[in-house]
C-alpha cells in the first residue's frame, strides 16, 4: 500500500508525470529510480528494518510507480499488478458469493470474460448494461448489487458514460463504483475527481506508452479500500516485477506529450476518414487517438487490415507505433457472436490505434490500404 507524498499534488500534470514518487536514490543519488531487482531485503534485527521485508508485499520500484499513477489520478494509494487483468481480478475480490456487479455492456473483451466465465462460479452474478444510458444502469440494480464497473470510452465502440451520474447513483446507494480508464488516460479523465471510487488501469497500453510490458494499476483515494485492496495485492501476489515497473515509470514521463500527440493525429485521421466512401460507420469520441471504423464488408475489412503497411496489424493499442485491428477476431473474440452484434461490433469493423508517427504518413498508409481493399 503507497501514499503519495504530501508535496505531489501541488504540482502541475506534466511535473508530476515526471517526478511523483520519485526522489533521487538516497543511496548514490541515481536521478532515476533503480530497478530493485531483489525478492527479499536483510533485516537489522529481528523485527528491525526498513519497512520492506519481502517484494511480494513491497518494492522500492514498484512503490515509485504506485505513487505516481496514484498523483496523476489525483488518488491518495495506488496498487500496481502484473497485468489490467489482474487488476480487476483482485477488485473482484472484494466481493462475495451473492453480490451482484452491473458490467458496462461493452467492457473490455477479457474483463467480460474474467467475470462472466470465472467469478459466476464463484457466485457473483453480473448484468450487462449499456451505460450510455442511466436508465439501463437504474434497470439493471438488484437488491444484491454491490459493485458497477464502467469502461468509457469503451473499447472498441467508443461509447461514452457520464461519469459523474453513474458515481451519484453509486454513492447514493453505496455501491462500489470502479472505471477502467486505460482509453482516456488521466490526460483526459480523472474518474475519483467525479467521486468514483476506484480507477483501474492496464498501464500496458498508453500509461507505459511503448508497447514493452503488461501490467495494472488501481488508485482509489479511499483509505478502507486502500486497506483492503493492499490486503488482496499482497495475500493473491499478481504484482509486477521491478524491471516491468520501471519501463512504466519510465513510459509515464512522456505521458502527457504523447497524448497530446495521439490526439492530434486522431482528430486528423478521423475527420479525414469521415469523408471516405468506403467507410460505412465511423466511431471516434471526439478525442484521443483511438478510431473505429466499419467498412461494411468482411472480405474488404480483412483486406484492409492485412494491407497497412506503418499501421501493425497486432492486437493492444496505445503505443508509439501505430496498430490496426479486428476487434471480432481479436480483442473481442471471447464474447459471445449475439452480444458483439447487438452493440454494433460487427464482422467488418476495424480499429485504428493512432501512433505518434507522421500523421501525413498514416493516412497515406490507410489511404493505399483503402485501394487495396476494394473488390477486383
Ligand atoms: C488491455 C485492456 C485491459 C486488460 O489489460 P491487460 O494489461 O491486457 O491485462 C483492460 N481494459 C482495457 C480497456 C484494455 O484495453
Amino acid at each position: 500500500m503507497t501514499q503519495t507524498g504530501p508535496h505531489d499534488l501541488d504540482y502541475g500534470f506534466a511535473t508530476r508525470a515526471v517526478h511523483a514518487g520519485q526522489a533521487p536514490d538516497p543511496l548514490s543519488g541515481a536521478v532515476m529510480t533503480p530497478i530493485y531487482q531483489t525478492s527479499t531485503y536483510a533485516q537489522e534485527g529481528l523485527g528491525r528494518h526498513k519497512g520492506f521485508e519481502y517484494a511480494r508485499t513491497r518494492n522500492p520500484t514498484r512503490d515509485a510507480l504506485e505513487r505516481c499513477v496514484a498523483s496523476l489520478e489525483n488518488g491518495t494509494h495506488g496498487f500496481a499488478f502484473s497485468s489490467g487483468l489482474a487488476a480487476l481480478d483482485a477488485v473482484l475480490k472484494l466481493l462475495r458469493a451473492g453480490d451482484h456487479i452491473v458490467c458496462g455492456a461493452n467492457v473490455y473483451g477479457g474483463s467480460h470474460r474474467l467475470i462472466e466465465r470465472i467469478y459466476t462460479n464463484f457466485g457473483l452474478t453480473v448484468t450487462f448494461a449499456d451505460m450510455r444510458e442511466i436508465g439501463n444502469l437504474e434497470r439493471a440494480l438488484t437488491p444484491a448489487t454491490r459493485l458497477i464497473f464502467c469502461e468509457t470510452p469503451t473499447n472498441p465502440m467508443m461509447h461514452v458514460t457520464d461519469l459523474a451520474a453513474v458515481a451519484d447513483l453509486a454513492q447514493a446507494h453505496g455501491y462500489l463504483c470502479v472505471v477502467d480508464n486505460t482509453f482516456a488516460t488521466p490526460v483526459f479523465q480523472r474518474p475519483l475527481e467525479l467521486g468514483v471510487d476506484v480507477v483501474l488501469h492496464s498501464t500496458t497500453k498508453y500509461l507505459n506508452g511503448h508497447s514493452d510490458m503488461v501490467g495494472g494499476m488501481l488508485v482509489t483515494r479511499r483509505d478502507d479500500l486502500a486497506e483492503r485492496l493492499g490486503f488482496i495485492q499482497n495475500a493473491a501476489g499478481a504484482v509486477p516485477g521491478p524491471m516491468d515497473c520501471w519501463l512504466a515509470l519510465r513510459g509515464i514521463k512522456t505521458l502527457p506529450l504523447r497524448m497530446r500527440q495521439h490526439d492530434a493525429a486522431g482528430r486528423r485521421i478521423a475527420e479525414w476518414l469521415r469523408g471516405r466512401p468506403e467507410v460505412t460507420q465511423l466511431y471516434y469520441p471526439g478525442f484521443g487517438g483511438m478510431i473505429s471504423l466499419d467498412l461494411g464488408d468482411v472480405g474488404r475489412a480483412r483486406r484492409f487490415a492485412e494491407a497497412t503497411r506503418i499501421f501493425t496489424l497486432a492486437e493492444s493499442l496505445g503505443g508509439v507505433e501505430s496498430l490496426i485491428g479486428h476487434p471480432a477476431s481479436m480483442t473481442h473474440a471471447s464474447v459471445p457472436p449475439a452480444q458483439r452484434q447487438a452493440m454494433g461490433l460487427t464482422d467488418s469493423l476495424i480499429r485504428l490505434s493512432c501512433g505518434i508517427e507522421e500523421v501525413d504518413d498514416l493516412m497515406a498508409d490507410l489511404d493505399q490500404a483503402f485501394a487495396a481493399s476494394l473488390p477486383d
